[in-house]
């Protein structure tokens, strides 16, 4: 909460019982190789601020998570998750369409193919990291700004998330 407090002043409730939306979790951190300690709540409050659609956090924590390869890594494995969950598949709007290129830019839809090309052997966040690690910090921009926006656009749906 800190980081994003000290550079807006907001705060952006994770804990409203009411909103059937914040029941979101961030992904979880066993997945990782080297989980670091503010990630999760890091991801908690950038989901947070999007829900809350406060521009000033989300771009404040979206250029943090970007600084980080394994925080955009599970942001955007999260997000894939999510969305396969929701259609049964990851739709070609998120993998190849370019004329949703402004929803989802390329650094996006490369990780989105990897996820793609890798979960059936559990393998995704493995080759998703070295992808995300080889990009700019402005392309893990890209692709983090991406994953939020579809993660709260499916929590809007109400989809009833297994993981939480
Ligand atoms: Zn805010």
């Amino acid at each position: 909460m800190a980081a994003v407090f000290e550079a807006t002043g907001h705060r952006h409730d994770h804990g409203a019982e009411s909103d059937y939306r914040r029941r979101f979790a961030a992904p979880d951190s066993s997945r990782r190789d080297r989980p670091g300690p503010d990630d999760d709540a890091q991801l908690a409050e950038l989901y947070d601020a999007a829900l809350d659609n406060c521009r000033p956090c989300q771009e404040h924590l979206i250029d943090l998570v970007a600084q980080n390869t394994h925080t955009t890594t599970d942001l955007v494995n999260w997000a894939c998750v999510i969305t396969a969950e929701t259609y049964g598949y990851l739709p070609d709007a998120v993998l190849h369409d370019d004329d949703k290129a402004d929803l989802f830019p390329e650094p996006f839809r490369r990780l989105a193919r990897t996820y793609q090309d890798r979960f059936m052997t559990g393998t995704d966040y493995r080759a998703m990291l070295p992808l995300c690690s080889s990009m700019t910090c402005d392309q893990r921009r890209q692709a983090a700004a991406a994953a939020v926006g579809l993660a709260v656009g499916l929590g809007d749906f109400g989809v009833d998330f297994p993981f939480q």
